[in-house]
């Protein structure tokens, strides 16, 4: 694709495919790698004139990086998005937003269902600048507005959440926000741009740890800012001079990762609703949480604002703990573990892993119940899936 083209004219899968890469002087046709911290010039007045900003160009791989900028490029395509910038991971993501746009004194509305390191960047670290979060039910828009005060300047969700698959208006929460002069920032990883584009309903801000889905197959960390260039700018900024930057490697697999995205999230979202439908069916299995059972309760809400509805389904099982840690111990091929987003069906137990450092309390407000297990579904042989999981369910109801 050249630069001249408007991205607006092609579908998502092309531009996964081709969005983001100038060919160099070799016209290689795949995207190459440039391992290189520095740039050099052919003259003193043209490295003034790149270090001055005054002439688009690298100057130093903690800045900008060809590589990089080609990952930047093909994902902002795919998000709808004017800029991306890349970070180290999506933890580093989330802090550059709060260093870009947040200040001592501010407040952050967020969602009480969020991945466990951003309750403790929010809380723990973010709190000890004076910056503050009140937490709210994902899917209850008056909590939301109640809590939104005069300091308000972030509001942050994931949508859908993990592991119990519940989901928020992102076109409500968008409105929300701008009334009261704040922004929304919505983590994507769940779904990604494949099946959800929160920019396209209104959201500011797109999180990518690309570590998960764009990647796919669990190689390296890393991840994205997505959103108007006015609002990037000053995340640019932060990366810039915090250092919080993605290497040109793990970029390069993020770049063949998008590739693919499409197929493998369409593909893993129809492994994770067949085996929803069947685990349903299973007699050991008293509930399953995923947005795309009919029964659950915004089902209609996520037809509307996604293309799938994911990979990441919560499980209860009867006999609580212990029939859970039975149905996860008798697998052989599930990955036990507590990422998600890889062609590997991985398979954990949330109320003593991911959600171990929550008290009683906490993960019953949190709907984390002693017989919920997570999976989150790969690219195997259903079958082989089933298969695994029967062991341990039918010795359950034996
Ligand atoms: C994994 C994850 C993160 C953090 O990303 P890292 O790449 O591990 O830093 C943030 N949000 C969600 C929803 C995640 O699953």
């Amino acid at each position: 694709m050249h630069d001249d083209q408007d991205p607006s004219n092609y579908s998502l899968e092309t531009l996964a495919i081709r969005a983001g890469h100038h060919r160099t002087f070799e016209q290689e046709h795949a995207e190459p790698i440039f391992p290189t911290s520095s740039f050099v010039y052919e003259s003193a007045a043209e490295a003034a004139r790149k270090f001055g900003g005054k002439e688009a160009g690298n100057v130093y791989s903690r800045f900008t990086n060809p590589t990089v900028h080609t990952f930047e490029r093909r994902l902002a395509a795919l998000e709808g998005g004017e800029r991306c910038v890349a970070t180290s991971s999506g933890m580093s993501a989330i802090l550059s937003i709060a260093l870009g746009h947040l200040s001592q004194g501010d407040e952050i509305v967020a969602s009480r269902s969020l991945f466990g390191s951003t309750v403790s960047l929010f809380d723990k670290y973010l709190g000890k600048f004076g910056i503050t979060t009140r937490y709210v039910e994902l899917s209850d828009l008056d909590a939301w507005e109640q809590a939104i005060g005069p300091k308000t300047r972030l509001l942050y969700a994931e949508t859908p959440s993990n592991p119990l698959s519940e989901v928020t208006d992102i076109k409500a929460l968008a409105a929300l926000a701008h009334q009261h002069a704040a922004l929304l920032a919505i983590d994507n990883c769940f779904l990604t741009p494949a099946l959800q584009q929160p920019l396209a309903l209104g959201a500011d801000l797109v999180i990518h740890s690309a570590t998960k889905y764009l990647d796919g197959q669990g190689r390296a960390i890393g991840g994205a800012v997505v959103g108007r260039h006015g609002l990037l700018e000053e995340i640019f900024g932060v990366v810039r001079t915090c250092g919080p930057c993605m290497s040109p490697f793990n970029a390069w697999i993020f770049t063949k990762g998008l590739e693919t995205l499409s197929l493998r999230m369409k593909a893993h979202s129809e492994n994770a609703h067949a085996l929803a439908e069947w685990l349903e069916r299973h007699p050991a299995v008293t509930r399953v949480h995923y947005s795309g059972l009919e029964h659950h309760p915004q089902h209609e809400l996520a037809k509307t604002q996604q293309r799938g509805f994911g990979a990441v389904l919560g499980v209860e099982v009867v006999k609580g703990q212990e029939g859970a840690w039975q149905v996860i111990d008798a697998t052989r091929l599930l990955s036990i573990t507590g990422n998600l987003g890889d062609v590997k069906t991985t398979i954990t137990h949330p109320a003593t892993t991911t959600h171990g450092r929550l008290s009683d309390a906490q993960r019953e407000a949190a709907g984390i119940t002693p017989g919920l297990i997570r999976i989150a579904v790969g690219l195997e042989g259903q079958q082989d899936i089933r298969d695994d999981l029967s062991r341990g369910l039918d010795a359950l109801t034996d």
